[in-house]
């Protein structure tokens, strides 16, 4: 498969403030990749290093197989941004601002601006001032999609959007991706790209903690487990579990086995408590996986 978008190591100090300490993805061509990491994280870091508006401290961003050259106008038209925070000229109207991003591509964008107006049910006329952030995010999503971009770069795209906008969103993004469009979409929730992403990579304190495929990820079925017993250092040697907490006869494992062999391990020992806890995605990546 073609590699569209790579990061390797991609490093940025603001001063001697973290912005990212390490961060390595790779994107195929069609796929559509969560970023996902908590506020603070370092998502919007590593979209403006990427794209060369603030400058790398190291690490290399390759797209194509090819140094990225943010000067090159070429490579920087087949690229589509969403920043997290639009800022557009309030006294300008819609209109105005698509007909003005209109003069920066030389392929005729009109057919495509018109088809996304209309998705998302955009008044041209209105002033930019006069929007909610609902509709000023889906005129930078009309922005980002109307020159039909080969690489499309997403930085929490659906906050201020209502579900049912949302969903239009996700929609377009599937047709996207079926054209080919490479798709990186940054977001604080796992929950909301799970199912429109073909991968996803947490990034935790600006460091990349796990890359995967989100069929593998969902298979990983794990839970918290909560013993309390006299033989509980028998039974933590013999479950291998990571500890997430301990307290005299008392430990809270987490627990990948599955049920039918956790059973017949238990049943060996007598138990004084046994609970079982389901776990979310994000609590399971961002607290206890590395
Ligand atoms: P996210 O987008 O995941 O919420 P950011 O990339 O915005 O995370 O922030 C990562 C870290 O970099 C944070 O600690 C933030 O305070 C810091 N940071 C971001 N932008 C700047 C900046 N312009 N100057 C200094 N520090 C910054
Ligand atoms: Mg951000």
């Amino acid at each position: 498969m073609d590699t569209i978008l790579e990061l390797k190591h991609l490093k940025k100090y603001y001063g001697s403030i973290r912005g990212i300490e390490d961060v390595s993805l790779k994107i195929h061509k069609g796929e559509i990749y969560g970023f996902i990491g908590p506020n603070g994280s370092g998502k919007s870091t590593t979209i403006r290093t990427l794209l060369g508006l603030v400058n790398k401290t190291s690490g290399e961003v390759l797209i194509k197989g090819k140094p990225f050259n943010p000067d090159d106008i070429e490579i920087k038209q087949k690229i589509g941004y969403l920043p997290s925070e639009i800022n557009l000229y309030d006294d300008m109207t819609v209109k105005q601002i698509l007909d003005y991003q209109q003069t920066f591509f030389p392929k005729d964008c009109q057919q495509k601006r018109n088809e996304l107006v209309k998705l998302f049910k955009l008044e041209e006329n209105k002033k930019i001032e006069d929007l909610s952030l609902g509709n000023k995010k889906k005129v930078g999503i009309v922005l980002a999609f109307m020159q039909e971009p080969e690489i499309i770069i997403l930085d929490e795209p659906t906050s201020g959007l209502d579900p049912i906008m949302q969903n239009v969103f996700h929609n377009l993004l599937l047709q996207e991706k079926e054209k080919g469009t490479t798709i990186l979409y940054s977001s604080h929730l796992l929950n909301e790209v799970s199912s429109i992403c073909d991968k996803v990579g947490f990034i935790k304190d600006g460091v990349m903690i796990k890359e995967d495929f989100i069929d593998n990820i969902n298979k990983e079925n794990y839970t918290y487990l909560t013993i309390s017993s006299k033989d509980i250092h028998k039974i933590k040697k013999e479950l291998k579990c990571k500890i997430i907490s301990e307290k005299e006869n008392e430990i809270v494992f987490l627990n990948n086995i599955d049920p039918n062999s956790l059973l017949k391990i238990l049943s060996k020992y007598q138990l004084d408590k046994l609970i079982i806890q389901e776990i979310s995605l994000e609590d399971l990546f961002m607290n206890y996986y590395k």
